[in-house]
């Protein structure tokens, strides 16, 4: 059976019949490769954006309209920031900043290498395409992805939230799984349903990693319920910066800011922090963006000098 069919950069999502629960299941092999490939950062922080990216796929699996949703865990250790993104189309891409100086934390959790010996915060963040962007922050409170994200999520949602990430080789193996609203007169039966599921799952992830046919595996994860899983979808690494981008950004800068940096290179150069992808814009094309935008602004042509 090929590496799709058994679940591999695929995901699935998943209701079950008596539990008032929905889940997704990921296995994510080359794309979480694919998406750290041009990055040279410590294995721990690897690890951790791995499993950031994983989460991030999982919930972008369950938004309703196109957009993105971006987990930054920022603090001032090592890595002062953790930055992961994942889109309704299940495409992913991540980075962080790694100091190059100082000493490397032993360990290889949230805190010692983003919080470090200060504080730090997750920073929530969902995007749509249109209309209105969505920002919860929280302490970074827990050592662990999972631990971190449950939390902020069982608070944000107010319902209950639970998260598995287990890596086996370069398979990252990860599970959501939500508490549904029930009517209050089932609210006991209803409980006890929602704890076996969960302790459900807390076994398959003990359990010995077996990549079988996701809708095998759900069957056998939860062997007294009826599982209705919807067709895995591929998730896979994609960055979508582009020129047009980078020239938004440069506007963003200003001329004045960049002039120098142009004259003395005969252009500006700048570096796609996800993906590694270098941009080039030589200073003519730098003098018509902000030519062009004079003309159309505020600025009549010819009242402006450029230094
Ligand atoms: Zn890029």
């Amino acid at each position: 059976m090929d590496r799709a069919a058994l679940g591999f950069d695929h995901l699935t999502r998943f209701w079950l019949g008596s539990a008032p629960a929905r889940g997704v299941v990921a296995r994510l092999d080359e794309s979480l490769g694919r998406a750290l490939a041009e990055h040279d950062y410590p294995a721990p922080v690897k690890a951790l954006l791995r499993q950031l990216a994983a989460a991030a796929l999982l919930l972008a699996s369950n938004l309703k309209q196109p957009a993105a949703i971006v987990i930054q865990a920022q603090g001032e250790g090592p890595a002062p920031l953790l930055c992961v993104e994942a889109t309704h189309t299940l495409s992913c891409r991540a980075y962080a900043s790694v100091k190059s100086d100082g000493p490397l934390p032993s360990g290889g959790d949230l805190l010692d290498w983003v919080a470090g010996s200060g504080s730090g915060r997750l920073v929530f963040t969902i995007d749509p395409e249109r209309g209105q962007m969505y920002q919860g922050i929280v302490a970074l409170e827990h050592a662990s992805v999972a631990r971190l994200l449950e939390s902020y999520l069982s608070n944000s949602q107010q319902t209950d939230t639970r998260l598995w990430l287990r890596e086996d080789g370069e398979t990252l193996e990860a599970a959501l799984l939500e508490r549904l609203p029930v009517d209050s007169k089932d609210a006991e039966a209803a409980l006890a349903r929602w704890q076996a599921a969960e302790a459900n799952m807390e076994r398959a992830f003990a359990d010995p990693f077996m990549p079988f046919p996701y809708t095998e595996w759900l069957e056998m994860v939860f062997p007294n319920e009826t599982v209705q899983a919807q067709t895995p979808s591929a998730v896979r690494f994609a960055c979508p910066c582009s020129i047009e981008r980078v020239l938004g950004a440069l506007r963003l800068v200003g001329l004045e800011e960049l002039m120098p940096l142009a004259e003395a290179q005969g252009g500006v150069e700048t570096r796609c922090e996800f993906c590694g992808r270098r941009y080039r814009v030589e200073k003519a094309q730098l003098l018509a963006l902000f030519h062009d935008e004079r003309v159309d602004g505020k600025h009549p042509p010819g009242t402006s000098t450029l230094q």
